[in-house]
């Protein structure tokens, strides 16, 4: 296992292309769009600069981010990858589309992992001819500094193909844990019950954001509060994984009128640099 590859150049795609960069891999990176791509180089660059001044990381591991490819093509991407990791946007008709094009792109031992957060990798797998080699590898945001991966094998996916990834964890200095297959799997699925509750309390006035952050953090021991927590995760994203549990679990993940507001407003969070929040340009890449 030399060569990975990551597609999808945002939040997520990033984080992870630095981490499999300084845990030794060899990391191409694709997108289709161009502005993820520049932004994404220029992201790592200075965060490995930084992380290489205050000594967290080595300088041939700054060399090593410095090395990762960048590229718009996917076929180009996946030529001799060992395992493509995708982070592209959630939704199920994307990531089918780009399953079954990996699929007929990739060498025959290459495994398919994707990064959903909530998303059934069995109906992922299912777009491909290799269900066995599917399976999802749930990172955490910021990559490089969160401990966990939750690995989600599919139906039909190998003893063989979750060994390999559990390696891939550990290598990357990361614990796993393995969760069976259910919609938003272990901590998708309660982390965005707390996030939508906050929503709503926001909503009734309870308090204002910075008091019900506050709250949870000095309360109840939460090391962000969930509206520092949602504006990183991008609540856009956070929308698409409640819109998918309510379809899929049920009422009590109905989202939050005014989080579907904040995204019709396009407040995203950090990315947009507002979201309950307001960010300065420099605050708002997750990674930094
Ligand atoms: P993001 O919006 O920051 O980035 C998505 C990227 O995918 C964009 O750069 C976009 O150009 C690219 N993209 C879209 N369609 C594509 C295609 N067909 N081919 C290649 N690239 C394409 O999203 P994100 O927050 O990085 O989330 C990515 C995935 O990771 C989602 O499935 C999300 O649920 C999951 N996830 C997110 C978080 C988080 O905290 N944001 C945490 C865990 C998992």
């Amino acid at each position: 296992m030399t060569n990975i590859t990551v597609v999808g150049a945002g939040i997520m795609g990033r984080g992870i292309a630095y981490t499999a960069a300084i845990s030794g891999y060899n990391v191409r990176l694709q997108d289709i769009s161009s502005n993820s791509l520049q932004a994404a180089a220029r992201d790592l660059q200075n965060m490995a600069q930084r992380s290489t001044e205050r000594h967290f990381i080595t300088l041939e591991q700054q060399q090593l981010v410095q090395n990762i490819a960048y590229t718009d093509s996917l076929e180009q991407a996946v030529l001799n990858s060992d395992l493509v990791i995708e982070a592209v946007v959630e939704r199920m008709d994307v990531k089918s589309q780009i399953f079954n094009e990996l699929d007929q792109l990739c060498d025959a031992h290459t495994i398919l992992a994707t990064n959903t957060s909530a998303l059934s990798p069995t109906e992922i797998g299912a777009q491909t001819k290799r269900p066995d080699k599917v399976i999802a590898m749930h990172f955490f945001n910021p990559v490089h500094k969160m401990k966990l991966i939750e690995i989600i094998r599919g139906l039909d996916t190998s003893d063989e193909t979750v060994r390999i990834v559990q390696d891939v964890a550990r290598r990357m200095g990361k614990e796993s844990v393995e969760v069976n297959e259910f919609p938003g799997f272990v901590t998708s699925r309660m982390n965005v019950l707390i996030g939508n509750e906050a929503m709503n309390m926001l909503m009734e006035g309870v308090a204002s954001a910075e008091d019900i952050d506050r709250a949870l953090k000095l309360g109840l021991n939460h090391p962000m509060g969930p509206f520092e927590m949602g504006d990183l995760v991008g609540l856009d994203t956070r929308l698409r994984t409640l819109e998918y549990l309510h379809k899929t679990l049920g009422e009590k993940y109905r989202p939050s009128p005014l989080l579907v507001k904040y995204v019709k407003a396009g407040r995203l969070g950090r990315k947009t640099g507002r979201g309950v929040y307001t960010y300065e340009e420099d605050e708002q890449h997750a990674n930094s």
